[in-house]
C-alpha cells in the first residue's frame, strides 16, 4: 500500500474520458473532468489548480493548455485511445498492468465481495445487472456504484489488447 504514494495520479480533461476509464482499470487514481459541472469558463484553470493541489498529472489533447504548465500537464499527441495508452506506457508514466483495483466508473477502490452478498444484492435490485460471473472466481466490487469486477475471458482479452497496443504495434 505504501508504494501507491509514489505512483502517479491523474486528471483527464473532457477530451480524454475513455483514457480516464482505462487508467482506472489499470489501477491509477484518475479524476475525470467530465464529472465537473458544465459551464465553468475557467475550467482549464480549475483543472490546473486541482492538479497542483492534489499532486496529479493533467492529461489533455489541448496543446495550449499543456503549454501553461509543463510540469503539471502532459499533452496527449494521439487522438485514439490506443495511441494515448502507448504514449503513457512508452514514456514510463504508466505500467501496462490490468490490476482491477479501482472502479472504472467512479474511481473508488474496489473491495472483495462474496458471491452470496453479490447475488443477494442482485436479487434485491433486479434492474442492475453487472454481467455474468463464475462463482469460484474472486469477485470485487465498488461499494459506491455496485459494479462488480472479476477475472475471466474479458480480462484475458483486455490484457492481450494492452500487450498488442504497447509492445507489438509500431506505427
Ligand atoms: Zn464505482
Amino acid at each position: 500500500m505504501t508504494s501507491r504514494s509514489s505512483e502517479p495520479r491523474f486528471i483527464c480533461d473532457r477530451m480524454a474520458g475513455s483514457l480516464c476509464k482505462f487508467l482506472r482499470l489499470l489501477g491509477y487514481d484518475t479524476l475525470n473532468a467530465n464529472d465537473l459541472p458544465l459551464g465553468n469558463l475557467k475550467e482549464d484553470t480549475t483543472l490546473l489548480r486541482n492538479a497542483e493541489k492534489e499532486n496529479r498529472i493533467l492529461l489533455t489533447r489541448d496543446a495550449e493548455l499543456s503549454r501553461r504548465d509543463q510540469n503539471l500537464v502532459r499533452y496527449l499527441s494521439g487522438e485514439r485511445l490506443d495511441d494515448q495508452i502507448r504514449q503513457l506506457v512508452r514514456t514510463g508514466l504508466v505500467k501496462p498492468d490490468l490490476r482491477l483495483t479501482r472502479c472504472s466508473v467512479c474511481n473508488n477502490q474496489l473491495v472483495p465481495v462474496s458471491a452470496t452478498t453479490l447475488s443477494k444484492y442482485l436479487n434485491e435490485n433486479p434492474d442492475i445487472f453487472p454481467g455474468s460471473s463464475s462463482d469460484d472466481e474472486k469477485i470485487t466490487w465498488c461499494r459506491h456504484c455496485k459494479k462488480a469486477y472479476w477475472e475471466g475471458s474479458h480480462t484475458r482479452k483486455m490484457r492481450e489488447q494492452i500487450h498488442q497496443i504497447c509492445f507489438l504495434s509500431d506505427d
